[in-house]
């Protein structure tokens, strides 16, 4: 994409170490936006990603936080503010997911993957939304599990049908202060979060896929692209599938 769609935003993505966050926030900075990119652990490649973006002539912010504890978010949120004045687009990316039945799921898992993958939307647009103003966006990266359920993940699959609740109650109430609000929902994007799939695991579903191919994270930051920029003025409350056709609704 050659026209420059974020010039002068300032953009706050959350898990933005690695796969989807990582493509985002590349893509952002390219795009001409400032970005913060949270991350939880690796100092080293949050900086890896920040020296990325400084040499492809864009700047950002690395904020190491767990996007789980809300004392790490206020702080997070309020050192990225303070460098920055106001907060353009946030997106709720930070996510975990775990390969398990109902049966095998843990209290403790239930609890981790409740407070990183929902919770945290609270904790984070909490703290975001005064620092927004007419015009602002946030997207939240749900999952097509929100919408057909799954045999290996009814944790993850009951936060990402709950950012959806969430996501939409927000576009109602924040529509007044034109404060867009969106999801997307991927499908199987070929980043860690699948690193357990074997490879007979990733090749069945490819062979399910109509377009026949895993997503690539880029797919998910072209769309997340969109949605922060002005191409996207009257679209809120949505939520875009992005899964190769492979479940169409
Ligand atoms: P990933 O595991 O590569 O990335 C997840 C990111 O979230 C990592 O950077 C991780 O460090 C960060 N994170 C996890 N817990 C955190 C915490 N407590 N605080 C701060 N950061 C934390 O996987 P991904 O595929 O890039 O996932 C990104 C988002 O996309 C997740 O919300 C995931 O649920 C969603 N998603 C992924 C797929 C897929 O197939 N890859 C499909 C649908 C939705």
């Amino acid at each position: 994409m050659s026209k420059i769609m974020l010039e002068g935003k300032k953009a706050l993505i959350t898990g933005a170490s690695r796969g989807i966050g990582k493509a985002i926030a590349l893509s952002f900075a390219e795009n001409g936006a400032y970005v913060g990119i949270n991350y939880k652990k690796s100092d080293k490649k949050a900086q890896g990603i920040l020296n990325l973006i400084k040499k492809k002539c864009g700047d950002g912010l690395l904020l190491k936080g767990d996007v789980s504890n809300p004392d790490d978010v206020k702080k997070f949120v309020k050192k990225f503010a303070d460098k920055t004045k106001n907060i353009d687009i946030l997106v709720n990316n930070a996510g975990v997911y775990y390969r398990n039945s109902f049966e095998k799921i843990k209290q403790k898992t239930w609890d981790e993957v409740v407070s990183t993958n929902l919770s945290s939307c609270f904790y984070v647009t909490k703290e975001v939304i005064p620092f927004m103003k007419s015009g602002s966006r946030i997207i939240f990266v749900s999952s097509q599990m929100a919408f057909k359920g799954s045999p290996h993940g009814s944790d993850y699959a009951a936060t990402k049908a709950g950012m959806l609740g969430f996501m939409r109650s927000l576009a109602l109430e924040l529509a007044a202060k034109k404060i867009l609000v969106n999801a997307v929902a991927p499908g199987t994007i070929d980043t860690d979060i699948i690193k357990d799939y074997t490879k007979d695991m990733k090749q069945k579903r490819i062979n399910e896929i109509p377009l026949k191919r895993l997503g690539k994270p880029e797919d998910i930051a072209n769309v997340c692209l969109f949605l922060a920029s002005d191409m996207c003025s009257y679209i809120t409350g949505e939520t875009i599938n992005i899964n190769g056709g492979l479940y169409i609704h």
